[in-house]
């Protein structure tokens, strides 16, 4: 099956059109690899755990998910999966690539979710320090295990302020990819401060990961913790022990 009619009628795309159809590894038709090819000539980076959001097009995930559909199947084909006759496997191809696509890689392809902020900046504006525990889904980008964690996520209110939810969006937004842990943390910090213009903040993450316990040292009870600090959080001893102190209360409240 070729893609070709599908990219005919996909939204015109600027900048695809100059795409060097001679490219090693660029296969005709494919709109994956016309989005591939520039991302390659303009420099953005597309490593797993990147947004790529702003090179598609309205409609273009439908036609990366059927072209993913093609590549999945061929995988079963390889894995010797009767994917014809076994009802089971029956359209676990798309299957599989909706789910990445729409879920557990939602977070390259959807743009970052709106957050409107609001002026903090009367006299008796907030100025404490405000902790939001946000439930994370993650994929580890070395083997595609699931990443299963909670995210506390800790500002001294700035200038401005968002919803609470928004911290959860953007951290469930961030962590909708294939990640590293380390990288995630890193990630949901630079995302809160562009939302919130916080400058004092930390991000405390702990998750299981799926590849310590599903293959390789089958360690099931395992858990790895990561934490960023910026501003006051790293730089006064007091604020950072309020933040940690924080975490340990919500964990009473709620274990994991
Ligand atoms: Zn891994």
């Amino acid at each position: 099956m070729t893609n070709k009619k599908l990219v005919e009628e996909a939204p015109y795309h600027p900048g695809y059109e100059d795409v060097v159809i001679g490219d090693k590894d660029y296969k005709e038709g494919y709109l994956g690899d016309a989005i591939r090819f520039r991302m390659k000539r303009e420099g953005k980076r597309f490593w797993a755990g990147d947004n790529i959001s702003d090179y598609l097009h309205k409609g273009d995930k439908e036609i990366l998910i059927t072209e993913a559909t093609e590549a999945f199947e061929a995988v079963l084909d390889r894995l010797l999966i009767d994917r014809e006759n076994d009802p089971n496997s029956k359209g676990t191809a798309r299957r599989l690539a909706k789910m990445y696509f729409n879920e557990i890689m939602g977070g390259r392809y959807d743009p970052a979710p709106d957050a409107t902020a609001f002026p903090n900046d009367s006299a008796d504006r907030y100025e404490g320090m405000l902790v939001v525990r946000s439930e994370l889904r993650s994929m580890c980008s070395h083997h595609h295990q699931p990443v299963v964690g909670v995210a506390y996520i800790g500002i001294i209110a700035a200038e401005k302020l968002i919803g609470l939810s928004k911290y959860t969006r953007i951290a469930q937004w961030c962590a909708r990819r294939g990640t590293l842990q380390e990288e995630l943390c890193n990630d949901i910090a630079r995302e809160i401060q562009k939302a919130t213009g916080a400058t004092d903040l930390g991000v405390y993450i702990q998750a299981t990961h799926g590849c310590c316990e599903n293959r390789g040292i089958m360690a099931h009870s395992s858990l790895t913790q990561t934490t960023v600090l910026k501003g006051a959080f790293k730089d006064d001893l007091g604020t950072k022990k309020e933040f940690m102190d924080n975490i340990k209360m919500q964990q009473e409240f709620s274990p994991r």
